[in-house]
């Protein structure tokens, strides 16, 4: 039986892989394997292809959000809004400075933050507002933009996930007052190990990163703030950059396979399709689709979209959950003291989603492949 990988990072090494260990035998070869050219182009490069004056890389995205943060002064005593469905790091960062998230509902079409819903959760407390390219798809950074600027708030972007994506023709990353980017693997410009880079048009900012990413040092052995030690790699750099090269090809590569699944799933009444908004482009990090809960399963004990994956990884299929639990549902945050139901629309979409194998390798025949299975799968779920 042929199986369908939610993710395939191998073949796009086959494609690159003699461009990649030329570029790594060179860096061995150097002898410079922490900072150097190599990084500093890499930043270069990177902030032309996102439309920014200032790039820093740096570990991961997670350093980046608590960079960003810092950079900000935002700690004890202050409120981040943020949302409560995305990876565990956006919302932990904020704490890990010490200031408080505070959650706001998502929109059912985009899942991403419900941007109506913002105004009723700032307080005189509130400093920042970290929205987040959930799947690859830009936040309304217009909407958002007068909200900030109106209450005079900082805007983070988290761009994990959305690395390419636009909106009105602009990158994410160059919209906000900082971006945020990981090149963990598994994000559309992945890394062969971690890393991560803030993007800012403001060399104030800029300057107070780069002093936090390396220890608060104003000038070598001179500390002036609390910082970490946070780099990005010269290996990693010398991959990215041959990466970046391709981004906007795989990028499109994934914009048609989404453009297939709505298709094939769109006539499928019990599945509903990731909406793209007119004014964004997507970059399909994620393709992932809604299992309603329909009434005839309503006495069941498994949920349609988990008997449905069920049968689609019996089938070889493979298939995740982005994101089983909500982040003001998770047991770290129990003590913010969110109650059942306040946060409905997440709530409900945690038991409804599924995310679908999508990677610029992905054949049509793999994608033929995980099409049946799901209609194979709806048959049998509905005679629960
Ligand atoms: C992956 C991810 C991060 C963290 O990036 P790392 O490089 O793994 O630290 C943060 N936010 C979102 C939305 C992510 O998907």
């Amino acid at each position: 039986m042929n199986t369908v990988p939610p993710l395939d990072l191998s073949q796009q090494y086959k494609l690159i892989q003699d461009e990649v260990s030329q570029a790594v035998q060179a860096v061995l070869a150097s002898g410079r394997y922490i900072g150097g050219s190599i990084v500093e182009a890499f930043e270069q490069e990177f902030g032309q292809y996102i439309g920014v004056q200032e790039t820093i890389a740096c570990n991961s995205g997670t350093d980046a959000l608590f960079l960003a943060l810092r950079a900000f002064n935002i700690g004890p005593g202050d409120e981040v809004i943020t949302t409560p469905f995305t990876f565990i790091a956006t919302a932990e960062m904020i704490s890990a400075v010490g200031a408080t998230p505070v959650f706001v509902d998502i929109d059912p079409q985009t899942f991403n933050l419900d941007i109506e819903q913002i105004p009723n959760a700032i307080t005189a407390r509130t400093k920042a507002i970290i929205p987040v390219h959930l799947f690859g798809q830009s936040v309304d950074m217009t909407r958002l933009m007068v909200i900030a600027q109106s209450y005079h708030l900082a805007v983070i972007e988290d761009c994990a996930q959305a690395t390419g994506a636009s909106w009105q023709g602009q990158k994410v990353g160059s919209i906000g007052h900082i971006g945020c980017f990981s090149f963990f693997p598994t994000k559309n410009l992945g890394a062969c190990g971690d890393g991560g880079a803030v993007t800012t048009q403001d060399p104030a900012l800029a300057q107070s990163m780069r002093i936090i990413k390396e220890h608060g040092q104003a000038s070598r052995y001179r500390s002036e703030t609390i910082g970490i030690n946070s780099r990005l790699d010269a290996l990693q750099a010398a991959i990215l950059r041959i990466k970046l090269r391709y981004l906007d090809t795989w990028n499109q590569q994934r914009q048609t396979l989404a453009r297939r699944y709505h298709q094939l799933l769109d006539p499928l009444s019990e599945i509903i399709t990731p909406q793209e908004i007119a004014c964004g482009q997507s970059v399909w990090n994620q393709y992932t689709i809604r299992v309603q809960s329909t009434s005839d399963a309503v006495n069941s004990t498994l949920k349609p979209r988990d008997y449905l994956r069920n049968y689609l990884q019996e089938q070889g299929i493979g298939s995740m959950i982005y994101y089983p639990i909500p982040l003001h549902q998770q047991p770290v945050y129990q003590g913010l003291g969110y109650s059942a139901e306040q946060l409905p629309i997440v709530e409900a979409i945690c038991q409804e989603v599924l995310s679908l194998p999508l990677f610029p390798e992905l054949s049509s025949d793999q994608q033929d492949q995980v099409i049946y299975a799901i209609k194979e799968g709806l048959v049998q779920t509905l005679q629960l």
